[in-house]
């Protein structure tokens, strides 16, 4: 039987600002769900931890941590869209802690695989810069503290609506973390174009709007896919925004649960044919609560071995759009 580890953290809630699409309902909407279907009894479950300054230094500046610090003490905004509160530090800690917390299970073998789901997000955080709702980069950080245990070679996948710039920023220089994002294009926060490539290890795959189903998983299975046989990672890392759903009010790739099902099952079969079945997710965005909650548990129900539960109110959101050229230009650029 799988063992998939599991990290939320309760003290989230604090960290709130009124109206603000990044909000505590996010997490809930989650916790319900996966309690709701009985899947939270099932996962083992470990207690998250702050990440240490040493840690986040990992991949910050240490400029960046004071920023944080002091802006939550006042409750400032870091830019725009990211907002601070007193209790915001200690939360963020606890949300790159966590992921640490299931790299440490997984790595030594506790746990097969995991699913993180804390709060705030973290793949726009760059290496100086707190941007787009993230204070640190909790994936990049995961992925610096596994380089730094001595794994060789890691792949992160992204399948958060937004390109992950602060993921691309802290590893475009570095051949052992091959990153592979999908994105729509043009959207927030305009990076991640197909010819920007890094060392060779960056992948993108900018989607256009209402892509669907059809060009999501074909990213995955035609370029992601083959990317991950080259790369022969020992671990695979997931930022797992679920806002190219359909429903979700920020984005419009029109991804449906099942689109999200299919590809959280290439990725699970990969990690168990190409590193030993060592896979972790890790929430990134997503702001609809019906599909934060289906998509979750159906990554968790992948995760667990089984056959995810179709969502009960499927949307139907036609074919999408063409995607062949895209998806050959995209795999040309790569050499795959
Ligand atoms: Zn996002």
């Amino acid at each position: 039987m799988t063992r998939t580890a599991f990290v939320t953290d309760s003290t989230h809630v604090a960290h709130l600002s009124d109206g603000h699409p990044e909000r505590p309902e996010r997490l809930e909407a989650i916790i319900a769900q996966l309690e709701g279907r009985g899947l939270r009894e099932r996962m083992v479950e470990l207690a998250p931890r702050e990440a240490t300054d040493a840690e986040l230094l990992r991949v910050h500046a240490r400029s960046l941590l004071d920023a944080v610090a002091s802006a939550a003490a006042r409750s400032a905004w870091l830019d725009p869209d990211t907002y601070t509160r007193p209790e915001s530090t200690g939360i963020a800690r606890r949300a790159a802690g966590g992921l640490l917390v299931a790299l440490e299970a997984v790595m030594r073998g506790e746990a097969d695989n995991a699913f993180v789901a804390m709060r705030p997000p973290g793949h726009h955080a760059t290496p100086t810069r707190p941007m787009g709702f993230c204070l640190y980069n909790n994936v990049a950080i995961a992925a610096a503290t596994a380089l730094e245990a001595g794994v060789e070679r890691i792949a992160i996948l992204d399948w958060d609506v937004h390109h992950g710039n602060g993921t691309q920023d802290a590893f475009e220089r570095d051949s052992r973390v091959l990153y592979v994002s999908t994105h729509a294009a043009p959207f927030y926060p305009g990076t991640g174009e197909l010819h920007d490539t890094g060392v060779g290890t960056t992948i993108n795959i900018p989607l256009p709007h209402e892509s669907g189903d059809a060009a999501f998983v074909a990213a995955y299975e035609q370029v992601a896919l083959p990317a991950l046989e080259r790369h022969q990672p020992e671990l695979i890392l997931v930022s797992s925004g679920f806002d190219s759903h359909a429903r979700d009010f920020l984005a419009t790739l029109n991804v449906t649960t099942d689109g999200y099902n299919r590809v959280a099952q290439l990725a699970v079969d990969a990690a168990q044919r190409l590193c030993g079945g060592r896979i972790i997710a890790s929430l990134e965005g997503g702001y609809d609560e019906h599909a934060l909650a289906w998509c979750s548990s159906g990554l968790v129900e992948v995760l667990l071995g089984e056959t995810p539960t179709p969502d009960p109110e499927p949307l139907d959101v036609g074919p999408g759009d063409a995607h062949e050229r895209l998806i050959a230009e995209v795999r040309a650029i790569a050499g795959l």
